[in-house]
């Protein structure tokens, strides 16, 4: 079995007869049956047979196969246990391919990469990752600063768009922040719903986080520039000493006018408008005041 594709649509649904699967929406279970996008997220990648590869959610071992191909190693986490026999068959003769049973957000990832992945000094988590929980997965593995070398995911196009956005935009708030403190980032291709079964009705897309040997700039406190930065987008139609106040209280308008204006930092400007060094800013300029917490 395991020398044939999986990802062929006649393959998959031969696969899902013969085990009587059942697609979870729950689950956001949408497998790939694109041979070309499967192709276009592992050279993403940039895989080779001494780097290591983290997949999470492999279905029935569609990009698993694929990455099992180019990568030395590929552990994949499934939370889906009518999945395991399945994945246990499709890759019986692979010793290269560990399936593990569990939820990723659970799982402590690094004792899982101290096990799995001691003998690669490079890893990349390669996935097509179910939509309901992509930001908390994402948020898990940078928060983490796992030694990871890149992650290639199929999201939801509209995520996408908004983690590789640039200020000044509608796209642009906490979540383009975040990533971009830890990754560069590059939308690799958009893919449309004909590329899975059953079709999902959203787009999606593929992105690529290329993680950052340092963060992209330099903060005191980690937690405290990430509430900043939430504080700044709490109402994004506010100014931004208007969404600030929200936090400090309204007496300090004077205050915060006085240290936004030290920073070079327009008061009336909305939090959409600021770029990461203008918030690393602001966030080390309010750390140092007792009245912002
Ligand atoms: N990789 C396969 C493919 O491309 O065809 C399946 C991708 S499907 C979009 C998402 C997969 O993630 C499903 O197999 C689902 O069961 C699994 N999954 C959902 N939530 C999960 C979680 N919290 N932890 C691990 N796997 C999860």
């Amino acid at each position: 079995m395991n020398q044939l594709e999986v990802s062929t649509p006649q393959r998959t649904k031969e696969i899902i007869a013969k085990h009587k699967f059942s697609f979870k929406k729950s689950l956001g279970q949408n497998f790939l049956i694109d041979g070309h996008v499967l192709d276009q997220i592992v050279h993403a990648a940039n895989l080779s047979k001494d780097k290591g590869a983290l997949e999470i959610g492999p279905g029935i071992g569609a990009l698993t196969q694929a990455l099992a191909q180019q990568a030395g190693k590929v552990t994949a986490i499934e939370i889906d246990r009518r999945l395991i026999p399945i994945l246990a068959e499709v890759f019986e003769d692979q010793d290269h391919v560990n399936i593990v049973q569990g939820d990723v957000l659970d799982i402590n990832l690094r004792q899982l990469f101290t096990d799995q992945f001691s003998d690669y000094k490079k890893v990349s988590v390669v996935a097509n990752l179910p939509y309901y929980v992509t930001t908390p997965i994402l948020m898990k593995l940078l928060e983490e600063k796992l030694p990871l070398e890149n992650i290639v995911v199929m999201i939801q196009k509209e995520v996408a768009q908004r983690m590789s956005a640039k200020p000044g935009g509608k796209e642009y708030g906490s979540l383009s922040v975040a990533v971009q403190y830890y990754c560069t980032t590059e939308i690799v291709c958009i893919v449309p719903g004909t590329a899975f079964i059953p079709q999902p009705n959203v787009d999606s897309a593929v992105i690529k986080l290329t993680v950052r040997d340092e963060p992209a700039v330099k903060v005191e406190d980690e937690a405290f520039f990430f509430r900043v930065v939430q504080s700044a987008f709490v109402q994004r139609r506010k100014t931004l000493i208007n969404n600030l106040m929200m936090v400090a209280g309204k007496e300090k308008r004077p205050e915060l006018t006085a240290l936004l204006e030290s920073i070079h930092i327009d008061p009336i400007r909305r939090g959409e408008t600021l770029s990461l060094e203008e918030f690393a800013t602001l966030s080390i300029a309010l750390l140092a005041v007792d009245w912002f917490n």
